[in-house]
């Protein structure tokens, strides 16, 4: 007894030690408070996926408490079917799922280490349980192969069900003909503390990027009722079968072509600076990467498994990933074909080069590796501590 007491106080004390050298990594900030509804933020996880910490190592045969709550994840974001024939994607809320770790639970593990590029396992590890417990866009993850074709078998883009895509003002056969889509933001369902001209600027950029890779061209409009793409900020259950979450969790969602509508979860604390030196709040969200990751979905890109990619479902907090990858290009352009001032090889080159020196999209992945890191490592002193 006294050897695992001693041992459990070290384990505990070696966790916190980690804890903090991970918090003191974080950057030093000015105090400059994010004008907000939700002013009081305390928690870095959203509250209801926090608790998956506890399935760290579980594996199928697992009689646990919690796996019933990630069997209703599993099956909102596209890998567990419901009882009773439902269809994927609903909230699963009043789902009849039991904590048993079944087979059917260790094959939407199996499928969802593969669409995240992680390790294939079928275990909850704990790299797995951190991807899970990452803040994430709200559509589903189940798509069809991106082609039948041997030419797109190792591309890990996706496209939504039947490869939806917007038709209006192109002939549609992807000969490169240019077309215009409107977009305007809801005047009702904003969030007060983001300005309308910081706003437009981000979203302007964030469509410029895919304007750059397709022959399609995007302009704001005043007319809301009319415009192709409709962007606002919702909270809770807002009527469409997709409510939000509250802090982190779910921070977004947008509908398949052409459908157009684009929502943002009004409780995150969004950033539409340049940078996050004047950010304050730790669960700040940038909107400029969610902005242009859920363009792709209007556009009609799934989600990817290649980690670097805009269309990757789950964004850290404080993470900056704006600039479309390869992966998100092929895929777009295999949709809508290429803008003829697009120079593919120049990102194919940037891209590279970006690999091989370990900056660009290394460093986002070193960033989101360190924040999950951090998360699990809280999480896992904080259980330590309440059971010693
Ligand atoms: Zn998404
Ligand atoms: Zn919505």
């Amino acid at each position: 007894m006294i050897r695992f007491f001693s041992y459990s106080r070290f384990t505990t004390f070696l966790l916190l030690c980690s804890s903090l050298l991970y918090l003191s990594r974080l950057p030093l900030l000015p105090a400059r408070i994010i004008p907000d509804a939700v002013t009081v933020i305390p928690e870095t996880q959203n509250a209801t996926w926090h608790n998956f910490v506890r399935l760290i190592d579980a594996g199928k045969g697992s009689q646990l408490s919690g796996v019933a709550d990630l069997k209703r994840y599993f099956h909102r974001f596209g890998y567990l079917e419901g009882t009773n024939f439902s269809s994927f994607g609903s909230s699963g809320s009043n789902l009849n799922f039991s904590d048993l770790f079944d087979g059917q639970l260790e094959s939407a593990v199996l499928s969802y280490q593969r669409n995240l590029g992680l390790t294939v396992t079928g275990k909850l590890d704990s790299a797995t349980v951190s991807a899970i417990m990452s803040p994430r866009c709200g559509v589903a993850d189940s798509a069809s192969p991106p082609s039948p074709s041997k030419l797109h078998a190792t591309k890990r883009f996706a496209y939504f069900y039947g490869r939806p895509r917007w038709q209006r003002g192109s002939d549609g056969d992807g000969d490169g003909e240019t077309m215009t889509l409107t977009y305007a933001f809801s005047p009702d369902h904003r969030v007060g503390y983001l300005s309308a001209k910081d706003v437009r600027r981000v979203f302007r950029r964030a469509f410029d990027r895919w304007s750059a890779a397709i022959p399609v061209s995007f302009r704001e409009s005043e007319e809301y009722g009319s415009a192709d793409i409709k962007i606002g900020w919702y909270r809770g259950d807002h009527g469409d079968g997709e409510a939000f979450d509250g802090v982190l969790g779910v921070l977004a969602h947008a509908f398949s072509p052409e459908n157009g509508r684009l929502h943002l979860d009004a409780a995150e604390t969004w950033a539409a600076a340049d940078d996050f030196d004047g950010v304050t709040s730790r669960v700040a969200v940038d909107l400029e990467s969610v902005a242009t990751h859920e363009i792709g979905h209007v556009l009609g890109l799934a989600h990817s498994s290649v980690k670097e990619a805009v269309m990757y479902p789950s964004l850290s907090p404080r993470m900056k990933k704006v600039e479309l990858k390869v992966d998100d290009v092929e895929g777009i352009q295999a949709l809508y074909g290429s803008n003829p001032n697009f120079k593919f090889n120049s990102l194919l080159a940037s891209e590279n080069s970006s690999n091989s020196h370990g900056v660009g999209m290394t460093g986002v992945r070193r960033s989101s590796a360190a924040w999950n890191h951090f998360a699990l490592l809280v999480c896992l002193s904080g259980m330590l501590l309440s059971c010693i």
